[in-house]
């Protein structure tokens, strides 16, 4: 079984190492809290999401997983029920201890630990209360023993089949032994040695490293994989999760990254549509018409269809018929020999030339001018293309790719395009999605810039807070998939060294933070979540120059501004522990807390 090297900051990492940790290190006030963890909650019912950070989450019925539990008891037996549920909980397990090391990576390895069980509460499967735990994990040791009440597995369990004799808590056995498996960087195996569906009043788990157990294979059958499921991608060979499941770093084993050409990012179901059907065309010579709006990714969908088709080896042509003065389209397309107008003193090849035994793609075709349209159309149907000023008509082989961002039917029917050339053009539609609705391919496209512009720009930048996260999901992209790259540029460029990008640093031309979202309070109701948008950005728009008698505000604003800076480079340097940061401004807890929830911070 492939094991996942323990990926701990730096910070945490010599902690770890100074000394092993227990349960009675827990800090109660310390992050991350039970709040921390519920605050990572957010509810967005207008796109049909909830996500916990940058995870989407569902709400089901538990009598729904009873459901599924059954049927999979009864099609696969119990012995292959329990290994798959108890692999599916190691891989969410496994998840969580992520989210945690991601989100607070310099917290003491004791609450971060504890986040765990938190977590596993917070998600509605049972309420673990803990006996006792110790690791220390520069010595690889381990051992943890819980109660757990009210396990909703038991409940679906007895409710199916009543009382039996052997323990039931097959997926939540799984969830703790991802979580202390990715925290520990070994495998670690709870074994449920009480049990509600056994008859006693709550369950009891014990964990410990594999090799610790004298009986390991008693447990370990049911964590060892069978095929696990790929992870649905863009065109790399090769990549692929670790096979617990476990994060061996998701989202760059998704991206290929490390290839050399950048090539399309997701896990979407709309997303692998269009991968599918640009695997289905590539092999073949077919005209193919990418629609969508701008941004959307059209020429790398292009550049992947060449990569994988019979042409790779020959020229990719790119042309971007837009951006190219009408007067000047022509000659770009189809070369022009010396003489055909003053300034040619030279004779030069067109980009159907160039693109001979390649591929030629044009971009934002629909700006071409009827005229040239009428060239195009019949250069693909002859094949051949004539330069401005010649006579001779040169043979090409070149296989066309077309995008527009309009809709080209229209375009026909208001007398703008050239119906033939559409026919010709539309032979294989492809149309891509707006990022708004791959919301599920944001966190993938948020890392993979982060990486690409951390490198670019040699920065240190740890990732993003949680609120840029939300932010980030809930914000409605009108410029797609090109403009949550620039954003996420900006914040690196903007963030401090070594500090997580917030809000206020990708978000700063006026970028409407739209959507109403929830989250949940600290009584766990579900409340609206105010609008992610910095207080000082959006009390300077209430205070825009020009508004007679404002001037005073603005002033108050950016003291204010600096005030928020001021708070929040202690909480940071206390590493988000409110209360230390409290401490070392002189300030009650409570205070700054309000005071970093005003400037919404917190
Ligand atoms: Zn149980």
């Amino acid at each position: 079984m492939k094991q996942t090297p323990p990926r701990l900051s730096l910070a945490a990492l010599q902690a770890s190492l100074l000394q092993s940790r227990s349960s009675a290190d827990i800090d109660e006030g310390a992050a991350p809290t039970q709040r921390d963890l519920a605050e990572t909650l957010s509810f967005s019912p207008g796109d049909g999401r909830i996500w916990m950070n940058d995870q989407r989450m569902l709400l089901w019925r538990s009598s729904t997983y009873g459901s599924l539990r059954r049927e999979l008891i009864a099609s696969l037996g119990q012995e292959q029920a329990r290994s798959l549920l108890t692999r599916v909980g190691y891989a969410a397990g496994a998840r969580d201890a992520e989210l945690v090391r991601r989100m607070w990576p310099d917290s003491d390895p004791a609450n971060a630990f504890h986040a765990g069980p938190s977590l596993h509460r917070l998600e509605g499967m049972v309420r673990p209360e803990t006996i006792r735990f110790e690791f220390d994990i520069a010595r690889g040791d381990f051992f943890a023993d819980y109660w757990w009440h009210d396990s909703s597995e038991d409940d679906e369990h007895m409710a199916a089949f009543g009382i039996g004799t052997e323990p039931a808590c097959w997926m939540q056995v799984g969830y703790a032994s991802g979580y202390a498996s990715a925290f520990m960087g070994k495998l670690i195996i709870y074994r449920e040695t009480a049990c509600r569906s056994m008859g006693a009043e709550a369950c009891r788990i014990t964990g410990r490293p594999a090799d610790q157990w004298e009986d390991p294979e008693l447990d370990l059958h049911y964590f060892l994989p069978e095929a696990s499921a790929p992870r649905v991608r863009g065109f790399s060979a090769g990549a692929s999760l670790s096979s617990t499941g476990a994060p061996k770093a998701p989202a760059a084993a998704a991206l290929g990254l490390g290839a050399d050409a950048p090539e399309p990012i997701g896990i979407s179901a709309s997303f692998s549509a269009a991968c599918h059907l640009i695997q289905r065309v590539a092999p073949t010579q077919a005209t193919v018409l990418f629609t969508g709006a701008s941004g959307v990714g059209k020429e790398l969908f292009a550049q992947t269809l060449h990569r994988i088709s019979p042409r790779a080896q020959r020229p990719f042509v790119a042309i971007n018929c837009a951006a190219i003065p009408e007067t000047l389209i022509e000659s770009e397309l189809f070369g022009v020999e010396r003489g055909a107008f003053t300034g040619a003193t030279v004779s030069r090849p067109g980009r159907f030339e160039r693109a001979h035994e390649g591929t030629l793609f044009l971009d934002e075709v629909a700006s071409l001018s009827y005229v040239a349209q009428g060239k195009l159309l019949r250069a693909l149907q002859e094949r051949t293309v004539e330069r401005v000023g010649g006579t001779r008509a040169i043979a090409v082989n070149v296989r066309v790719l077309a995008a527009s961002n309009v809709d080209l039917r229209e375009e026909v029917r208001a007398g703008r395009f050239r119906e033939d050339l559409m026919f010709r053009l539309n032979v294989f539609p492809i149309a891509l999605p707006p990022l708004k609705e791959r919301r599920d391919d944001i966190p993938l496209l948020m890392e993979h810039f982060l990486q690409r512009y951390v490198a670019l720009h040699q920065r240190e930048v740890p990732g993003f807070t949680a609120r840029a996260v939300q932010a980030l999901l809930r914000y409605d992209f009108p410029g797609n998939i090109r403009e949550l790259q620039n954003l996420v540029e900006r914040g690196v460029i903007m963030v401090e060294p070594g500090e997580p990008i917030d809000v206020h640093h990708l978000f700063r031309g006026g970028e409407l933070l739209s959507h109403e979202a929830l989250g949940l309070d600290e009584s766990g109701q579900l409340t609206q979540v105010p609008p992610t948008g910095p207080e000082p950005a959006r009390r300077a728009r209430r205070s825009a120059p020009g508004a007679p008698g404002k001037a005073s505000a603005a002033d108050a604003d950016r003291g204010a501004a600096a005030e928020l800076q001021r708070y929040r480079k202690a909480w940071v340097a206390a590493r988000h522990n409110v209360a230390e940061a409290a401490r070392a401004l002189g300030l009650s807890r409570a205070q700054l807390a309000y005071r970093l929830k005003r400037g919404g911070l917190l």
